[in-house]
């Protein structure tokens, strides 16, 4: 029989959550399950969470560990009977030709052992010592050796082991946000900052179509199949804009169009989020990088609607933008070309300081509320990914 592989996972954050821990627990028990599938064991274990999968998934099970949001680091552990002799062989076979200084840290959550953790630490120390000779270096081990007891047994691996997770919350933990994804480089990122604080994201994406090619849709669809490798399958809904587009241009200064296919796109997205249960919206907004993304067109757009946008990117850098999509994945669909549905019909000198008023005036002269409910009416709604299992209740 193939030995099964066994992953301890540590989170942080978490832990910190006072009376909600348990809640959280158990998000990220049920992300990891959706993360490796039905065969995969999750349990809760005294401030870690056991992962238990058969043997020839390891390799597989190491790469998706690391993109669970919440998990802080793991490691594949190896589990032992109570016994200081085996566990300091076995971390000796574990460590192959290492040679160099080490320290063992233990970590005791079943009080009724017979020992305290530094009696722990020192007599399995002093074992690896007599077998070895290597030096015991509190600060600045070369290599940490780990020893938890839980339930009667001891768990074992070393500071070689141990891959860091994303970190952050696990999505669900923080209720959902409707993304507004445009298929460029920013959008994307943005969704991935808020999945990564425990947001669940359904995302918005608005063509231009026929004016537009589709290309814009098919990048989105293409960025969040890479992003539904992290937070899980999300929904899409694609929204026509071209009508209102056609409106604005018909009776609006060219200079404030940009800013009213914005306040529209926000308006569309509020109302999808009240169908959803959404608490905020969310955007790919970087201060300053264009014209419609200054503190005055930002408030100006933001106006149009009465709820919470987040702009997780808002202080960054395009190129720090730039090394996280690379880092998540989307970067090399972003950069392909497209028609942004915004360059349609894209004012030469858009305005850099607008205010509500202006835009509440010259939108007098649109039938606002008809225009909205028509591109909701023509909206399709489509997952990435397969419907995930939401029997954990998330909030
Ligand atoms: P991105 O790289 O995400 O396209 P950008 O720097 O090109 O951002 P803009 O095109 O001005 O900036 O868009 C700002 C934000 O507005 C985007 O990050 C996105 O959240 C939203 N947005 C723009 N166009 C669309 C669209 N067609 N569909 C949905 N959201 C959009
Ligand atoms: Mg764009």
């Amino acid at each position: 029989m193939v030995e099964p592989a066994l992953f301890l996972v540590h989170y942080h954050e978490i832990a910190l959550k006072g009376r909600n821990r348990r809640h959280f627990e158990q998000i990220l028990a049920q992300r990891l399950r959706d993360a490796l599938g039905p065969d995969a064991r999750v349990n809760l274990l005294h401030g870690r969470i056991l992962v238990e999968v058969p043997g020839r998934w390891a390799e597989a099970v190491q790469d998706g560990l690391g993109r669970v949001f919440g998990v802080a680091y793991f490691a594949r552990v190896q589990r032992l009977p109570v016994d200081f002799e085996k566990i300091a062989q076995a971390a000796l076979a574990r460590l192959g030709d290492f040679a160099g200084s080490f320290r063992v840290s233990v970590k005791r959550a079943n009080k009724r052992l017979p020992f305290t953790s530094p009696e722990a630490e020192r007599q399995i120390g002093a074992l690896i010592v007599a077998a070895t000779g290597w030096p015991v270096r509190l600060r600045g081990a070369d290599v940490e050796i780990f020893v938890e007891f839980y339930e009667n047994k001891a768990w074992l691996y070393t500071s070689l082991d141990r891959t860091p997770g994303p970190g952050g919350l696990p999505v669900g933990a923080s209720g959902k946000v409707v993304v507004l994804a445009s298929g460029g480089i920013d959008s994307p990122v943005a969704a991935w900052r808020v999945a990564k604080r425990g947001a669940r994201p359904v995302y918005v994406h608005f063509h231009s179509y026929p004016h537009t090619s589709l290309d814009s849709l098919r990048k989105t669809e293409a960025e969040i199949e890479i992003l539904s490798r992290w937070h899980g399958p999300a929904k899409l809904y694609v929204v026509p804009l071209a009508g209102i587009q056609e409106e604005i241009f018909a009776k609006s200064p060219e200079r404030y169009r940009t800013l009213l296919y914005r306040r529209f796109m926000y308006r569309i997205a509020a109302r999808i989020a009240g169908w959803e249960k959404a608490g905020a919206l969310v955007t790919g907004d970087a201060l300053g990088q264009v014209a419609s993304q200054t503190l005055e067109n930002m408030r100006a757009v933001q106006e149009a609607v009465d709820m919470l946008v987040l702009r997780p990117l808002v202080g960054m850098d395009k190129t720090e933008v730039i090394a996280e999509a690379q880092a998540i994945g989307t970067y090399d669909i972003s950069i392909q070309p497209q028609q942004d549905c915004c360059s349609f019909l894209e004012p030469k000198r858009p305005a850099t300081k607008s205010t509500p008023e202006q835009l509440r005036k010259v939108e007098a002269k649109l039938d606002v509320k008809g225009l909205v409910e028509q591109a909701l009416e023509r909206a399709e709604r489509r997952w990435i990914g397969n419907e995930p299992d939401t029997r954990i209740s998330e909030r």
